[in-house]
């Protein structure tokens, strides 16, 4: 493999299986001494050897090493022409909600992440930028929603919390007809498992917090954009002007989670099927829900446009006694908000992640008292199942 003498050169290592992509990145190595892990580039600024020359880094708000290896990384994992590394998931949906103008209409899933409902509504709807919540995994109710002014589809496959799956290549052909632009939110099943882009999306958001990231040590986003030079000429002056950058420590812990994706994708997908296989069987359960069920209602689709189901599973039990009694009762398995890391996390919707979602709208969708979220980790099976059945039984 080819070692770069500088920034500017790199690979974006075409003939290479995503698993060697994940580990080598775009330069791979730091091109100044070899460095095989990219090095911590903590510098606000850097020095230029005189007027008009540049090392091709000014200042870190703008470019830095690290970042720029995280973000050329991400857009080879994605297949796009330009990744952004953001401070948060949330700041790299403001990014993309930010190409819109006064007047515009989004149209985005239903029951999607919290954060990015607080976004639409409270941040962008005072813009006088509008949105309608369809069930996206219904066409008709998709097509059905299409105004002459909508300009972006943003969608989440699968969803947050309810593991609803829609068709990105049907909803990127419906956009592409209208002129419109489909955005999609990987955050679940990351490049490993599905790629938007390929499917016919435009553009392809993270929150790297989870999967990407895969520790639970560092809050962070990623947009990349498909082969659009002027949206990503737009995201690049939102991130400097905005100063929403992933800070080079955040932005290391990111790249090395990246280089172990692969395993931990696997490793997450076969611990969530036996997961939730086991609580299918459990009289405290009431309903599971999965993608990776065969009678799933988007299974089809599933088949079709992904490689594997990811480690998200939902499910409701039968009383608010239950609830509180498995929340309180985990030992090894964690209560707290958040997904994709190594460790099991259970957590409460209805308080935590969609706590802004008003209450009319979370009973719609099914977040109820009774409804639990688990982001099955990578430890053994029969621990993760052990501890629920103790938590949940006893
Ligand atoms: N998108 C999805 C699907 C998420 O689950 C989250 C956070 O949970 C976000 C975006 C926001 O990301 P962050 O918490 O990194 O800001």
């Amino acid at each position: 493999m080819k070692n770069f003498s500088n920034y500017t050169d790199y690979d974006t290592k075409e003939n290479l299986h995503f698993e060697s992509k994940a580990v080598h990145g775009a330069l791979g190595t730091e091109p100044l001494t070899g460095a095989v892990s990219m090095p911590v580039f903590q510098a606000a600024t850097f020095r230029h050897p005189e007027l008009g020359t540049t090392t091709g880094f000014a200042y870190s708000r703008l470019e830095n090493p690290t970042r720029q290896e995280l973000e050329r990384t991400m857009a080879i994992l994605e297949g796009g022409i330009k990744g952004f590394a953001f401070s948060s998931g949330q700041a790299a949906n403001m990014a993309v909600f930010s190409l819109l103008n006064p007047g515009d209409h989004v149209i985005l899933t239903d029951d999607i992440y919290g954060g990015t409902f607080r976004i639409i509504g409270d941040v962008f709807g005072k813009y006088g930028i509008e949105h309608t919540y369809v069930e996206m995994s219904d066409l008709n109710e998709v097509r059905a929603a299409i105004r002459p002014e909508t300009k972006m589809f943003f969608v989440e496959t699968p969803t947050n919390p309810m593991m609803k799956v829609a068709d990105i290549a049907a909803i990127a052909e419906m956009a592409k007809a209208h002129g419109a632009l489909t955005v999609v939110d990987n955050t679940f099943l990351t490049p490993y498992f599905q790629k938007p882009l390929e499917l016919g999306a435009d553009i392809v958001t993270h929150s790297s917090t989870k999967y990407l990231g895969g520790h639970n040590d560092t809050v962070s986003g990623i947009v990349v954009v498909k082969d659009n030079q002027e949206i990503a000429d737009k995201i690049h002056v939102h991130i400097k002007s905005h100063g929403s950058q992933l800070a080079p420590l955040d932005s290391w812990l990111v790249l090395r989670g990246i280089k172990t994706l692969p395993v931990r994708m696997d490793r997450h997908n076969e611990n969530a099927g036996k997961v939730a296989q086991w609580l299918r069987t459990q009289p405290k359960i009431r309903k599971v829900y999965y993608v990776g069920f065969e009678d799933h209602a988007d299974y089809a689709v599933t088949k079709k446009q992904t490689t594997g189901y990811g480690g998200m599973i939902s499910f409701t039990v039968d009383s608010f006694e239950t609830v509180k009694k498995i929340l309180k009762g985990v030992d090894m398995i964690m209560f707290a908000e958040s997904l994709g890391g190594t460790e099991t996390l259970i957590t409460y919707p209805t308080t935590q992640t969609h706590e802004d979602t008003p209450k009319d709208v979370k009973e719609k969708l099914g977040i109820t008292d009774c409804f639990l979220r688990m982001s099955v980790g990578i430890e053994h099976a029969e621990d993760i199942i052990a501890d629920l059945d103790r938590a949940m039984n006893a």
